[in-house]
């Protein structure tokens, strides 16, 4: 039996729990809860108990009288079929409204948000593992390209293997859904966390454009553009890790072309120059996303601002990126010229690659750190001397005697004032 890490708790879960189990599971943790049903089934590795059921009752999580209810419940509810492909078609009008259904193996649990062509559910494999599944709405997928670029993500990502880039498992259709297995993130996008929390401080915003371009520089050694860099695609997990998602719209060295004519490809908010002209673009295409990314997290706003997209993609493609310290003036020179940089109109003008802009932001960092530290010291210091406090005068050490060296020391005493007594009694009588 192998283990793995469970994605929400990082302790190992069994692998050989069965369809069964994963049911028996779903109603026991109504019954006893969930955090006792979780310690189950990951004591289910360690030990040579094999069904859930015994696991619960060896515990005393569970009593006789309550498994037979469990038991006879789970007779009469379906099981996740092992093989949905020869299941009716799911007749959607809510997308939602298909929790409790297996698709693509995958148990699905809650609903983690909702995209421009789909939702995204949690849910578990057969081995317990919790995953994310993004599932195409059926009206979405009426369009050709939308579904081809749903299947081609999976293509593209599963070359990918990086801790600063979500992991797809796998794509296909089940039941007439299209989905993409995807590694679950617990978290929220960048997009979320700014618009809830307001712009990041400079050091934050810094870690985030960091650990994106980690990611970026990993997809475009494998001659993948991501073209559709954006906060929304960017994940924020629970335990600080950084995420780029949604390659649906990357160009693939060595792949057909998935818009035969010219088409404008990304997100007019954050659309280099050359996506505009609709061009064949490179790595530096990613480079002025990134930028504006930057300038977003920042300042709250976008550089180019305006409810019409073609207006949006005239101002990138033809005027000049406002600086960001418009909006948030205590940004210092620095990093004013790192997103100028980034966001320089003409691609030869920019960072040349994410190794480049990796360094770049490193040093821009290293200033942050450097520039925090100085402005504690003077908060703490007032702009005073240092003083050291004055030092304690140490009174002489007496030695202590202890009691057979005082009690020899009496003995002489009394012998030697005895003896001059008894000399002077003398000499007085023979005087
Ligand atoms: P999308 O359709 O890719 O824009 O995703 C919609 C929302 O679902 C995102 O904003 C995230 O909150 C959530 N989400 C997407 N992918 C994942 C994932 N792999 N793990 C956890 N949450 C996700």
């Amino acid at each position: 039996m192998s283990a793995t890490t469970h994605p929400l708790c990082k302790k190992p879960v069994s692998r050989r729990l069965s369809q069964a189990d994963l049911k028996f599971a779903q109603l026991a943790r109504k019954t006893v809860g969930a955090s006792k049903v979780d310690e189950c089934m990951r004591a289910m590795h360690d030990s040579d108990v094999s069904n859930l059921k015994e696991q619960l009752l060896d515990k005393g999580y569970l009593d006789q009288a309550t498994a037979d209810d469990l038991d006879a419940a789970l007779a009469e509810a379906p099981l996740p079929a092992p093989n949905s492909e020869r299941l009716p078609p799911l007749k959607v009008d809510n997308l939602c409204s298909i929790i409790g259904e297996t698709l693509g193996g995958i148990y699905l649990h809650r609903v983690l948000g909702k995209g421009g062509s789909g939702v995204v559910f949690a849910g578990r494999n057969a081995d317990g593992e919790v995953r994310a599944i993004k599932v195409l709405h059926p009206r979405a997928a009426r369009n050709l390209i939308t579904c081809r670029r749903f299947g081609r993500e999976s293509n593209a990502l599963a070359r990918l293997l990086h801790k600063n880039i979500v992991r797809v498992y796998a794509s296909g259709v089940d039941r007439g859904l299209h989905y993409t297995t995807l590694e679950y993130c617990p978290g929220a996008s960048l997009s979320t966390v700014v618009q809830t929390h307001g712009p990041l401080g400079l050091i934050a915003a810094i870690k985030v454009a960091l650990e994106v371009t980690r990611g970026l520089k990993i997809a475009h050694s494998k001659d993948i553009i991501h073209r559709d860099i954006k906060p929304q695609n960017i994940l924020i997990c629970s335990d600080g890790q950084v995420k780029l998602a949604d390659f649906g719209l990357a160009q693939i060295h060595g792949t057909q072309h998935l818009f035969t004519k010219k088409t404008v490809v990304g997100t007019a908010h954050y659309m280099s120059p050359e996506q505009s002209r609709a061009e064949t673009v490179d790595d530096r295409a990613d480079i002025y996303s990134m930028g504006v990314v930057l300038f977003y997290m920042l300042t709250g706003r976008w550089p180019f601002e305006s409810k019409k997209k073609v207006d949006l993609v005239r101002q990138h493609r033809d005027e000049l990126a406002p600086s960001p310290r418009i909006y948030r003036a205590d940004l210092p020179d620095y990093v004013e010229e790192l997103v100028a940089r980034c966001l320089a109109k003409d691609p030869d003008e920019r960072f040349d690659g994410a190794d480049a802009l990796i360094e770049a932001l490193k040093e821009a960092r290293a200033k942050a750190l450097l520039q925090k530290l100085r402005v504690y010291a003077e908060e703490t210091d007032h702009g005073e001397p240092c003083q050291m406090p004055p030092k304690r005068r140490r009174r002489p050490r007496v030695a202590k005697m202890n009691r057979s060296q005082a009690f020899w020391l009496a003995v002489c005493g009394s012998v030697f004032v005895s003896t001059f007594a008894i000399v002077f009694l003398l000499f007085s009588s023979l005087l």
